[in-house]
């Protein structure tokens, strides 16, 4: 093979992950190449964190170069159509009194379950957040088994008795792509609880200048640690010779050499699509086709002409809005999307980004972004028969509580599962408890010497947090010291 250049590292993917892994690299002094095939961007429209690992915000020192957020500490919102929201915040006390009007006996529960988890959660962050896993799950066993074993909803039904309250739980639960009835799905309302946000546990909040602020800031981080970005050039080919990693071709024939290649898609993605069967091991690239989960998220942004105004009860517009009064619409909701369908009521999580920071839209417009799941993540016939529906369905939703929001719309703006299955196959993978709990070496590695992943898909749990990717960079680090 003859190459210009040989690099140390090169990562596939400029988005968060792939950027964090890369500056972490270049600051050590690795000669590093980031490669993708479009612009850095966000995935379009995630507004919400609740993941970013805080140790690579040091790391990286994105305080100082500017990171800021607009809400550090959303409060989360369970919409009643009777205007009875429920609206649930750190102050135990205040959403205890809140509760009350809804079922005493929750208003008593809601301080003491809230410490529990809080607790459990924050025990179990050596093994979510550092590379100590079986210690922490030995000792952790006991408490832990309830909610490896149990579905989120049976484990909501086991404290709480409110369908008002259990319903704005559980939508939590589905984030990993398990429905809130599979067994082990309370274990992802653990590790939601788990994360930090702005110094405060379990928060979720929003960076000022959404996203795209979020994404720049990690890319000059890169940049200027000396990382190489290069855009428009997406991988075609990651090589192997020898059964060791070579490096990467690109779509226009370039190769590009490197021994070691961190990869920021998926598993599946990165297997099936950018090695041979043989390469990657014909039984591993079979299970993960054969494994491919059956239903997504979706993302619909309406841009509005005015403020939205939610009747009822008043609830902070910068709070997170769950819409999904009855807990079976999510058994009702999941069985659709399995059968590649929309459900009549679809559990969603809405907010309203300018309400935070409204330089997010121009003067005047307002945004209101609508998290759906479960969808189909591929419909028979294909994610554009469906699209209009979705957002009929949204629209409908959202009718119930802001009635006058359909007539100030002036833009509405799709993400499906097809876009993100396309972009980094984030959406293919659906978080059991073996992947929750699982070492973030196993997570992290592949059968090929030099390959390692470094995304969003070998998080316990999806989500923009930059975890694995330092995880990849301390291995490669570390490893290069042996
Ligand atoms: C609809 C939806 C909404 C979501 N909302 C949120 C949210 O609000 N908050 C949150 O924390 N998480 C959210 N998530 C999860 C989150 O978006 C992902 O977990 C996260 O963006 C993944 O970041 P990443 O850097 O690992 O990958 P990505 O941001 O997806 O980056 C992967 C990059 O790889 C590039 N690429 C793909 N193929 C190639 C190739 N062959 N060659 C070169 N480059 C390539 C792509 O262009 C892309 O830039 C959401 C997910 C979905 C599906």
């Amino acid at each position: 093979m003859n190459h210009a250049r040989i690099f140390d590292v090169i990562v596939i993917g400029a988005g968060i992950s792939g950027l964090a892994a890369a500056a972490l690299l270049a600051r050590e002094g690795r000669s590093v190449l980031v490669v993708d095939g479009a612009p850095p961007s966000p995935p379009p429209g995630a507004h919400t964190l609740h993941a970013l690992d805080p140790s690579l915000l040091k790391a990286l020192g994105l305080a100082k170069r500017g990171l800021k957020f607009a809400v550090r500490d959303m409060s989360l919102a369970g919409l009643r159509a009777d205007g009875r929201h429920l609206i649930l915040t750190r102050d135990a006390r205040a959403t205890a009194l809140g509760l009350a009007s809804h079922s005493a006996a929750d208003a008593e529960a809601w301080p003491r379950v809230y410490a529990e988890v809080q607790a459990l959660a924050r025990a179990m962050r050596p093994c979510w957040w550092d590379a100590n896993s079986c210690q922490t799950l030995a000792q952790l066993h006991d408490r832990l088994e309830p909610f490896r074993r149990m579905g989120a909803i049976a484990w909501l039904d086991s404290r709480f008795e409110s369908e008002a309250l259990k319903a704005t739980l559980a939508f939590d639960a589905g984030c990993g792509g398990l429905s809130p009835l599979e067994p082990g799905s309370a274990l992802t309302l653990l590790w939601r609880a788990a994360q930090e946000m702005c110094g405060l546990q379990g928060a979720s909040a929003m960076v000022a200048g959404g996203p795209r602020a979020l994404v720049d800031l990690f890319a000059a981080a890169a940049q200027d640690a000396g990382a190489e970005l290069r855009t428009a050039s997406p991988v075609e080919r990651i090589l192997v010779e020898g059964g060791k990693i070579a490096g990467v071709r690109l779509a226009t024939g370039e190769v590009l050499a490197a021994a070691r290649v961190l990869s920021s898609l998926s598993r599946r993605l990165t297997f099936c699509s950018l090695l041979s069967g043989s390469e990657a091991g014909l039984g591993e690239t079979e299970r993960l086709e054969r494994e491919m989960p059956r239903v997504g998220t979706a993302r619909v942004t309406l841009t509005l002409g005015a403020v939205p105004t939610i009747k009822g009860a008043s609830v902070p517009l910068t709070a997170r809005f769950v819409v999904a009064e009855k807990l079976e619409s999510y058994a009702v909701a999941h069985a659709a999307a399995c059968a590649g369908r929309l459900a009549d009521e679809l559990p969603m999580e809405f907010t309203v980004p300018t309400a935070a920071d409204p330089a997010l839209a121009p003067a005047g417009r307002h945004l209101v972004s609508a998290l759906l799941r479960p969808v189909p993540l591929l419909p028979p016939k294909g994610w554009a028969a469906l699209k209009s529906d979705l957002v009929q369905k949204v629209l409908g939703a959202l009718g119930c509580y802001a009635p006058d929001l359909a007539r100030q719309i002036v833009d509405t703006d799709v993400t499906v599962p097809d876009d993100i299955v396309v972009r980094s196959g984030a959406a293919d993978v659906a978080a059991g408890v073996v992947h929750m709990l699982a070492d973030w070496d196993v997570r992290l590695g592949t059968p090929l010497e030099g390959l390692m992943l470094c995304g969003a898909a070998a998080e316990p749990v999806p989500a923009i947090s930059g975890r694995a990717a330092r995880h990849a960079a301390e291995k490669i680090l570390k490893d290069a010291k042996r």
